[in-house]
Order: structure tokens, then C-alpha cells, then sequence
């Protein structure tokens, strides 16, 4: 089967470097699925998964929002932050989830910084659902 080169990378660095029949991404205007060939474009990424499939196995990999890339040969990913599915520390994510909705609760009242919260809240309950697809 034909294969796409898939790169992800953050300020961090590389998270993903492969080949892929197939990558599924969430763009911030819905799902995106993206094969060999497909037509050059950029889209804005939302916080969700990426999938990368290849050969039966699915990579699966948290995504905070970034931008994606795609040229014919070659899709990358440049994210604020990403991490694949087992590098996910889910105790870390948990914490972040209950830190960011008691953020929200107080927000109401004093008005903090309900959007902050908010992101954090999505990125953390992306990561537990990214870390579930591979542990469930
Ligand atoms: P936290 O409050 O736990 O730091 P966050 O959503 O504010 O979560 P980010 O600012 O998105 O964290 O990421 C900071 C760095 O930490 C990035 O390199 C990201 O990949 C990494 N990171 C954040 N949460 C996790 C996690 N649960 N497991 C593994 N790496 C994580």
C-alpha cells in the first residue's frame, strides 16, 4: 500500500517520524483523514488525537492544537505540545483535570481566567482519552 511520511514535532522536539497509510487528525473545523497524494493544504488543529495507521497498527498520539501540513508526500504536524499514547503520564493528566475544573468553579465567582481553565481542562481530558485508546 502506498504510505505518506508523517512528522510531528513541538518546541520540544520530534515526537513522531514515520510512514502512514493513512493519518486522521482533528482540525479545529472537524476531522481530517489524509491518505497518499493528498492535495497540498494547512489546516489549525484543535486539542484531540492524531492517528497514524500503518500496516494494522494505529499510532495514537495527544495533540494540544498547532498546525498541520499537508504536500503530497508528507504531512507534519507542528503542535504546541503532543504526546504518544504511552508516554502519557495519566496520573499527571487526572491531576491537571481536577486542578483546571476547581479553576472553573472559582472562575465563575472571581472571573479568573475561565478560557485558561478551560484549555487546560481539554488538553487534560485529551490526553486520558488518548492514553485510553491503547490501554483499554
Ligand atoms: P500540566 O498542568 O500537567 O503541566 P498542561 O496541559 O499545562 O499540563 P502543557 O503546557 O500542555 O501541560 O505541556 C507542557 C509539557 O508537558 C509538554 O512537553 C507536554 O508534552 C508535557 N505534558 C503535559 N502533560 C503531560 C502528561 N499528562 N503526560 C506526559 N507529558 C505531559
Amino acid at each position: 500500500m502506498k504510505t505518506i511520511a508523517v512528522s510531528i514535532v513541538t518546541p520540544d522536539g520530534q515526537v513522531f517520524d514515520g510512514e502512514a497509510e493513512m493519518v486522521i487528525a482533528k482540525a479545529q473545523s472537524g476531522e481530517l483523514g489524509i491518505l497518499p497524494g493528498h492535495v497540498a493544504m494547512v489546516a489549525p488543529l484543535a486539542i484531540g488525537s492524531v492517528r497514524i495507521k500503518n500496516k494494522n497498527e494505529t499510532e495514537y498520539v495527544a495533540v494540544s492544537g498547532g498546525f498541520l501540513e499537508v504536500q503530497p508526500k508528507k504531512v507534519t504536524i507542528l503542535a504546541q505540545s503532543a504526546e504518544r499514547a504511552e508516554d502519557i503520564d495519566v496520573d499527571r493528566a487526572l491531576r491537571a483535570k481536577q486542578r483546571a475544573e476547581e479553576r472553573l468553579k472559582q472562575a465563575k465567582q472571581e472571573h479568573i481566567d475561565f478560557k485558561r481553565a478551560e484549555l487546560a481542562l481539554k488538553r487534560a481530558i485529551n490526553r486520558i482519552e488518548v492514553a485510553n485508546m491503547v490501554r483499554k
